[in-house]
């Protein structure tokens, strides 16, 4: 049976995942106090944990950082609202493995689970990542680096910048405008078709056919949308 941390302080969402997390076979733990948490974390034994970001004794974030230190293979799935794009982009600095974010779908977050206990039960180096995967791509997001079939990608600051965009905002349609502001800012006075032109390199670099893309996908009048 494994063993999951639930360091949450909200009673509702306490309640409903750990129903539903018990009820697929997992150990389900909580802590309800942030420093508690770190504590139980670092003292006894977890396949992952689960942790909410805005905590009282002590902030998602900083658990995370110290909790890596401690405990550099074990899975940490953060939970944060809705379209803190910053909070994603620092807790993956600081270590974290997976994000949800809330509100979400139990059957989510209960995929997003599986997904990492597989990639941890396969030994597969979580002390590199955090990294994200899909098809035969590896992204590693602390060294920058994007592999494909294990090979190094040549990739610019500015594409991978933007993949680690799409990736971060998984399944969402992502407007030229929102791209161009949030992964160029006030760096430079590009316009839309930047984003376009980076777009079909990145897809030269990911897809298994850039001309028909699977992943990085154009949404007729929208923008973009990015299914890994
Ligand atoms: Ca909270």
């Amino acid at each position: 049976m494994e063993k999951i941390l639930l360091i949450e302080d909200e009673p509702g969402l306490i309640a409903t995942l750990s129903k539903r997390l018990e009820s697929h076979g997992y150990d389900v733990s909580i802590s309800r106090n942030g420093s508690d948490g770190l504590d139980e974390a670092i003292n006894h034994w977890y396949d992952l944990v689960i942790l909410d970001i805005m905590l009282p004794g002590m902030d998602g974030f900083d658990i995370c950082r110290d909790l890596r230190r401690h405990k550099e293979h074990l899975p940490i799935l953060m939970l944060t609202a809705r379209g803190q794009t910053i909070d994603k982009v620092l807790g993956f600095k600081l270590g974290a493995d997976d994000y949800q974010t809330k509100p979400f779908q139990m059957a989510e977050l209960v995929a997003r689970i599986e997904a990492l206990l597989r990639r941890s039960n396969h030994g597969e180096n979580l002390a590199s990542s955090s990294s994200y995967r899909f098809a035969d791509i590896e992204v590693n997001f602390r060294r920058a680096e994007m592999r494909r079939n294990r090979e190094v990608v040549d990739c610019s600051a500015k594409e991978f910048q933007l993949l680690r965009h799409f990736i971060l905002n998984k399944g969402q349609v992502l407007s030229r405008e929102e791209i161009l502001n949030t992964v160029w800012g006030y760096e430079t006075v590009p316009n839309t078709r930047t984003v376009d032109v980076h777009v079909a390199r990145l897809r030269q670099k990911i897809e298994a056919n850039p001309g028909k893309p699977s992943h990085l996908l154009t949404v007729h009048n929208m923008g973009y949308r990015f299914d890994g």
